[in-house]
């Protein structure tokens, strides 16, 4: 245990979990767990940058932590804490925006997709500043690896920038990350519009967007209804057939099947066929999670969970926040 390194992972309490969620980033922490020190928490400091209803939050967060355990996160194994438990984050959060140039902050994807309705100077400064949260979050535990979708590698490589320029000023103080996105399924688009990423906070009427806890039937009609072309062709093409490679990412994600497999099983197939596939497959992985959703969603265990977690994710932080303030001269 000792020898391991440290891998971690966030996800914002900003709504119920989604397929693009799982596949893009739980997932492959769940498959890696046993070969860290692993930690994943729940990112509700983050979720503050957008307004989201109190009760609705508590409801996410709690929606969350039983949704990890669904998708296979370990318990005995994985460290499971809410960020806001462990104050060490706003702290080092705080300093290393000092470390932090306004046009590194404005050049994020992010913060200009965000930004794009209000205009830069109408924009909460959360929205803004909030990357240097979540280069605190991966720096306090010297993380080494951080398994993302693609719309989170910016952030990583901003870590890396941050946590060398501190190095330099003041010592080795901080690990150097690694992003780790897998070659599959890093960038689940919205079904009905796949110019644009599935997000958990969509609003609208979610067509587009599969939620975990979706009614099976639902979600299964979700994607029979998913946009795609008039090529008639089940080709990976994500420039030319954007819909059609979603669907292909999704299963080959969900199955392990290569897409090339998947391109000659359906040569001289409809859309139909194909999208029926694919939506079993969608239909038995939510049914498999939410089995496990059931079991899980207990107010007691969830909270003694958290409270661990709590514990011992401060500890590794508290030890941290000593080196940084040592080097600082604020000992
Ligand atoms: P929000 O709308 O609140 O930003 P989100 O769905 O983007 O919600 P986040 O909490 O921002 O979710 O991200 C959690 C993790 O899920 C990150 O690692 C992110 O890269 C990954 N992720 C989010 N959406 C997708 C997606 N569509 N495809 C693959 N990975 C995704
Ligand atoms: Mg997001």
């Amino acid at each position: 245990m000792k020898n391991k390194k440290v891998m971690l992972t966030g996800v914002r309490p900003s709504g119920n979990l989604t397929l693009g969620n799982y596949l893009g980033a739980i997932k492959n922490f769940v498959e890696k767990q046993n070969d860290f020190k692993s930690y994943i928490f729940i990112a509700d400091l983050h979720a503050l940058t957008s307004y989201v209803e109190p009760k609705k939050l508590k409801e996410s967060i709690r929606n969350s932590i039983a949704m990890y355990l669904s998708c296979g996160v370990d318990f005995e194994k994985t460290t499971i804490f809410k960020q806001s438990d462990v104050l060490e984050h706003g702290f080092l959060g705080f300093i290393m925006t000092f470390q932090t140039k306004m046009g590194e902050l404005q050049r994020m994807t992010q913060f200009k997709y965000k930004s794009q309705n209000v205009g830069k100077f109408g924009v909460d400064t959360g929205l803004f500043v909030y990357p240097t949260l979540m280069v605190s979050d991966i720096l306090l535990y010297d993380t080494a690896i951080v398994p993302v979708g693609k719309d989170q590698q910016q952030h990583v490589e901003l870590t890396r920038d941050l946590a060398e320029r501190f190095n330099k000023k003041y010592g080795d103080v901080f690990n150097m990350p690694d992003v780790f996105i897998a070659p599959i399924g890093n960038k689940i688009l919205n079904l009905q519009n796949p110019e644009e990423k599935m997000n958990k906070s969509d609003n609208g009427d979610n067509k587009g967007t599969i939620f975990l806890l979706d009614d099976i039937e639902v979600a299964k009609k979700k994607i029979m209804s998913a946009k795609t072309d008039s090529l008639n062709q089940v080709k990976f093409d994500e420039e030319n057939q954007p819909g059609i490679s979603n669907l292909m990412s999704i299963l080959s994600k969900i199955t392990g099947e290569s897409f090339e497999s998947i391109e000659n099983r359906f040569k001289n197939k409809g859309y139909g066929d194909f999208k029926k596939e694919v939506a079993e497959a969608v239909g038995d992985l939510l049914k498999d999670i939410q089995e496990k959703y059931k079991k899980y969603n207990n107010e007691n265990f969830l909270k003694n969970i958290l409270q661990k977690g709590a514990q011992k994710a401060r500890r590794v932080a508290n030890k941290k926040i000593k080196e940084v303030s040592k080097v600082l001269g604020l000992n």
